[in-house]
């Protein structure tokens, strides 16, 4: 279809743009530029896909009788609004509004305050790879101004919004507040665990995966694997194989290619993380390596943390920082309740060579993605023709996958009744 190719255009326009988008994003929230230009073709990839799945979308009928022909049909909803957060500003913001334009409703985008310029950019090349002007349109402004007014209108049909949980809820009351109750997808926070068996016994060979899900972006990653649970057996190997890892992330300046670990994007992330840490620094935790003292300036070096309490703010509160909360755990089903304690529903990683037991941990594990690795792996694509639905203080609404575009359209049954020929 039409809009399918001018998805395709757009894609192939912001991968040409990698350069310019990239600097955008990390002059403006400090990824580092290699991290940055990876993220632009992870979101040009995303464009695409997204096109591959409406072409492939098809519309269920109905043949009761002869003469009598049932459609049913996904319109577009009309004005649908959009508010994407700064952690990975391009593809945050594309993330959310793919869909909701695949399936022909008018966008308004609300990216980020912090760090607007990509999603700016990318509207232009909307234009240029021949979206009607108008359909995408992007307003900049604070969230509890513009945000807060643009959730607040009644003409806008649905909200997608991606952030944190305590925002997500705010957003919700906003909504209501319309007086003309519309649906919402929201992708929040998360507490994402790896869990690692005592049947997987390749330790040092996923530490750096398990390494890369928390340092990476400095740990600003909703779906960050912020929490290790392992067993008790293999706890000691693979916390010191995971901070011998840690040495080999470059910290500095975000704009020099070969950095691989940036500084917090701004100083009231800083002073949240601060705040957080220094609550459990009372407590009497200490870090193995990193911590607060270590910092400098804005940048918070790789932290780890050991022997974390189910209850502790480490364990249970989204930090948003490059901090690894390890717990041991003796059975499945305390992995299991381990993970499940904080409330959130992103994603979870189980490494795990016995087969019960990754299907045990697949199902009573609550999370919107389970991946269940029966050997060390350096590289997974996460499959976007399947659906992803958020879970818990992570948020609601199906994304990804022919589920995620039919979220963003209207069903309508339509009969034709001819008579019997
Ligand atoms: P962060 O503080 O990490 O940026 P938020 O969840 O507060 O996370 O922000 C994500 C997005 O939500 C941003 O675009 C922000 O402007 C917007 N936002 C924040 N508060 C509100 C609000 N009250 N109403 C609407 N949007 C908001």
């Amino acid at each position: 279809t039409e809009r399918a190719v001018v998805l395709d255009a757009w894609a192939d326009l912001i991968a040409a743009d990698a350069e310019t988008l990239a600097l955008m994003d990390s002059l403006e929230m400090g990824m580092p530029i290699a991290q940055a230009m990876e993220d632009v073709a992870v979101s040009a990839a995303l464009l695409h896909e997204t096109a591959e799945l409406l072409r492939s979308l098809t519309v269920d009928a109905a043949v009761s009788a002869p003469g009598s022909l049932a459609l049913s049909v996904a319109e577009p909803l009309g004005v649908v609004a959009a508010i994407t957060p700064w952690n990975f500003p391009l593809n945050q913001a594309l993330a959310r509004i793919s869909a909701a334009l695949a399936m022909g409703n008018a966008v308004v985008l609300k990216p980020s305050e912090v760090a607007p310029g990509s999603a700016l950019r990318a509207a232009d090349l909307a234009v240029e790879a021949g979206m009607p002007a108008g359909v995408l349109n992007v307003v900049t402004g604070t969230g509890p101004v513009t945000g807060a007014a643009l959730v607040r209108d009644p003409r806008i049909a649905r909200i997608g919004f991606t952030g944190s949980t305590a925002t997500g809820a705010r957003i919700q009351m906003l909504a209501a507040e319309g007086g003309v109750p519309r649906p919402l997808a929201m992708e929040l926070g998360g507490k994402s665990p790896h869990i690692v068996c005592e049947s997987f016994t390749d330790i040092e060979a996923i530490a750096p995966q398990i390494a890369a899900g928390i340092f990476w972006n400095a740990g600003q990653v909703c779906s960050a694997g912020s929490r290790l649970l392992v067993h008790e057996s293999h706890a000691e190997r693979l916390i010191a194989a995971i901070c011998a890892e840690a040495e080999n992330w470059v910290i500095g300046d975000p704009l020099d290619p070969e950095t691989t670990f940036g500084p917090l994007a701004n100083r009231g992330q800083f002073d949240r993380l601060r705040g957080l840490l220094g609550s459990s620094a009372a407590a009497g935790t200490a870090p193995r390596i990193g911590g607060l003292e270590q910092a400098k300036g804005l940048s918070m070096p790789p932290t780890v943390y050991t022997d974390v309490a189910v209850d502790s703010p480490l364990a249970s509160e989204e930090l948003f920082g490059p901090v690894l909360a390890v717990t041991r755990f003796a059975t499945m089903e305390e992995a299991a309740m381990l993970a499940n304690a904080a409330g959130f529903g992103l994603v979870a990683t189980v490494w795990t060579r016995d087969l019960a037991e990754g299907h045990f941990l697949a199902r009573a594990v609550r999370a919107g993605s389970v991946t269940i690795h029966a050997a060390a792996e350096t590289h997974a694509d996460v499959p976007i023709t399947l659906p992803i639905e958020p879970a818990g203080r992570s948020g609601f609404g199906a994304d990804f996958g022919h589920a995620g575009l039919l979220a963003w359209s209207q069903r309508k049954l339509v009969q034709f009744r001819t008579g019997s020929p």
